[in-house]
């Protein structure tokens, strides 16, 4: 490795999710210079493991074309991760168990390879580049169909004992409470995630189909989606006031789905979290601001630290991390770099 130039190292990051697997190349100044998308369960009943390892080899080929080498690479997935061994101890959406993801990897693609979890990772960019830039101590609240939190303090991540830090959707903030698919009652995540605010719309009155931004949309002007979107920040006001006097955090940044309303969230959030918390001022509360892209963002960095490249990443910056070079969108069309619609509420 260290008979390679700097400029001439790449890093592949792969952030798994659901539906869709999302690879990117990530130069040294943690640039996104080639990204690629693959569906988590084709048709064809190819098992995830297998289409992360042509992901890999698919960037791999891409850049051994343009005459870079591959440092490492980064892959963030759901599940409970170990980034110490790259096993994978549970994810039940992608049939996971006790699997030796960074093992399989690694014969797909002779590198270093490190494996994370993906809010975990999202909260490590998040802390870097984003909304936590310089604070050291916060939690980062990923608000998505389910809910999970990475807790940063004095600038690390915990990971806990059986590496299921975070796992702050699984709270009970209803004690006796509805079922939640995880065996318990009255958990944050079947009062606060998307898909708990949309159910809860449409229990209401709601229109039927509104998913959570469409509630997020109608409020003010439709008493269903104000009422279940104020049950939604009373539930994340609790669990946020126990992450408050558990963390001691300086900011919660609040990303998925729901982080992308904004204020029309933190606005009350603010108000009903100051109403709990006598004693200590509340800490403040922002929304994410690497969005979508923060996975690729902490899977780029964990590829880099992987490879003993650690030292680049301590040099990004966060235009560099979002932006986009040239590419070719139309033959003989070349959009500008920084041409980029970022989702932001
Ligand atoms: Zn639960």
């Amino acid at each position: 490795m260290t008979d390679v130039p700097t400029g001439d190292l790449i890093a592949i990051a792969v952030d798994v999710g659901g539906t869709t697997v999302k690879g990117a190349l990530v130069d040294t100044a943690g640039r996104p210079l080639h990204e690629v998308a693959a569906p988590t369960a084709p048709a064809d009943g190819t098992p995830v493991a297998d289409v992360l390892s042509a992901v890999l080899a698919g960037l791999a080929a891409r850049a051994a074309g343009s005459g870079l080498h591959v440092a490492g690479a980064g892959v963030v997935t759901p599940g409970t991760v170990d980034e110490g061994t790259g096993r994978v101890g549970f994810a039940a959406n992608l049939g996971w168990r006790d699997f030796d993801l960074r093992g399989h990897l690694e014969r797909a693609l002779p590198v270093p390879v490190a494996v994370g979890h993906d809010v975990r990772a999202a909260g490590a960019a998040e802390a870097l580049l984003g909304a936590g830039r310089g604070a050291g101590d916060l939690a980062f609240v990923a608000l998505g169909t389910g809910i999970a939190a990475a807790l940063v303090t004095g600038g690390a991540v915990v990971t806990g004992a059986t590496r299921a830090a975070g796992e702050i959707g699984h709270m009970p903030v209803h004690p006796g409470g509805r079922h939640c698919s995880c065996g318990q009652q009255g958990c944050l995540e079947v009062y606060a995630s998307g898909s708990a605010v949309a159910r809860r719309y449409a229990e209401l009155g709601g229109r039927p189909g509104s998913t959570a931004g469409d509630v997020a949309a109608a409020l003010g002007t439709d008493p269903a989606a104000d009422q279940a979107w104020h049950e939604a920040v009373q539930a994340l006001a609790l669990a946020s006031s126990t992450l408050t006097m558990a963390l001691d955090p300086a900011l919660l940044v609040f990303g998925g789905g729901l982080g992308r309303a904004g204020e029309r969230l933190l606005a009350p959030l603010r108000r009903e979290l100051g109403g709990l918390l006598a004693w200590r001022a509340p800490p403040r509360l922002a929304a994410a601001e690497l969005g979508q892209d923060a996975g690729r963002v902490g899977a780029a960095m964990l590829a880099y630290r992987a490879a003993g490249q650690g030292a680049v990443v301590e040099r990004w910056t966060t235009a560099d991390v979002l932006g986009r070079p040239p590419v070719v969108a139309e033959p003989g069309t070349v959009v500008p770099a920084g041409r980029r619609v970022r989702e932001e509420s």
